[in-house]
């Protein structure tokens, strides 16, 4: 069993309180020089506090990598002695929580296919009873803050004094930019709810791809999160798992080096004020809107697409009137007046009509 002596002498208790407080590694550990490989690099950039892989895998279909297993424990141990990084790593089950903690893993995270189900996070829970060790708790795959809520009150209620949660986003019906919607108030509002509470963001598996994890970074920076976890492989493209979202470390290093890490233009009082923060919060919500308008303005442009091919008329009266009923029965559950809902509505349908009108005109 780890004590809280030997997690202290490989500084895990300093880098717990250090901020910005940064996690990198690969999505998976493939080999043992990979891994060392990666280690080294990210050692060498000077920015990485923490070593993260991957071990055990839960993957959506079966055939698809699953992780190398307890064979890989030992090369983040060398990889630890070699660097000095602590080391982190995922676990599903009470066995993985044993094996980690047998091979000096410093860090445990719960991935969001784990805390989805409250019977694996309670075995995990169960594996964690009297040990000292700090546990990461990944948002659940779904939006949903009690699932989230729930797996942190189970590991606390197991002994866990050091939590912390990371923010991966969400799955989300349709294609959106992002591999999971980040909805970005739904970890404000848990970190609202616990506000000593760790907040680490992972733009990797929200974006699902490089091009954007700056921008994700930045905004997690903005919205006064303490830290980020992100994927770091030496060869990118031929990783095992996740390979469209993972960067070098130098990579790393300089997007880390991108980052504007306090808007200078803006006062720390004022910036870190209530008021501030839930600005944020509504910039965040208008955003969400907009791109949900944009994905409700395609699908009506694919009923126009229909509409043009069956000869159909554009304007159909009834199945318009069928909308603003609907529309003015949920909102009024919601808070919105039926003036409002007639307004706004009004407005979202000229539009729908005017991108269908383009549709047949084309
Ligand atoms: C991971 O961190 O590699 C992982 C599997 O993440 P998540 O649980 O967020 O899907
Ligand atoms: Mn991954």
């Amino acid at each position: 069993m780890q004590t809280i002596e030997q997690t202290n002498k490989n500084g895990v208790q300093e880098k717990w309180s250090k901020r910005p407080l940064i996690i990198s590694g690969p999505c998976s550990a493939e080999t043992e020089e990979q891994v060392i490989e990666t280690a080294t690099r990210l050692a060498d950039t000077g920015k990485v506090d923490v070593l993260r892989a991957g071990i055990w895998k839960p993957r959506t279909r079966p055939g698809s990598f699953e992780g190398i297993g307890a064979k890989g424990l030992p090369w983040l141990q060398k990889a630890k002695k070699l660097t000095g990084l602590p080391t982190a790593v995922e676990v599903a089950t009470g066995k993985q929580v044993e094996n980690a903690l047998h091979f000096d893993v410093d860090i445990l995270w719960i991935g969001a296919r784990t805390t989805v189900n409250p019977f694996s996070v309670q075995d995990v829970a169960d594996a964690l009873k009297g040990v000292k060790v700090p546990v990461l708790i990944k948002n659940p795959i779904n939006p949903d803050l009690e699932l989230w809520t729930g797996a942190v009150e189970r590991v606390a209620k197991a002994g866990i004094e050091q939590i912390g949660l990371i923010h991966r986003g969400f799955s989300s019906y349709g294609n959106t930019e992002y591999r999971n919607a980040p909805m970005w108030h739904l970890a404000i509002e848990m970190k609202r709810r616990n506000p000593d509470m760790l907040l680490i963001n992972d733009p990797s598996h929200i974006c699902g791809r490089r091009d954007i994890l700056l921008d994700v970074s930045q905004q997690a920076i903005d919205l006064d999160f303490d830290g980020l976890m992100i994927e770091t492989h030496i060869d990118p493209d031929k990783a095992w798992s996740d390979a469209s979202q993972q960067i070098t470390p130098e990579q790393l290093a300089s997007l880390l080096g991108e980052i504007i890490w306090r808007k200078e233009d803006i006062n720390s009082e004022e910036y870190h004020s209530v008021l501030e923060k839930m600005r944020q919060q509504i910039n965040q919500l208008d955003d969400e809107l907009m791109q949900l308008l944009g994905q409700r303005m395609k699908v009506a442009e694919t009923i126009g697409t229909y509409k043009k091919e069956n000869n159909i008329t554009i304007l159909q009266t009834k199945r318009w009137n069928e909308i603003l009923e609907r529309a003015a029965k949920k909102g009024e559950r919601f808070g919105l007046s039926k003036e409002f809902i007639i307004k706004y509505f009004d407005a979202v349908h000229m539009e729908s009509i005017t991108h269908q009108n383009k549709v047949f005109n084309s």
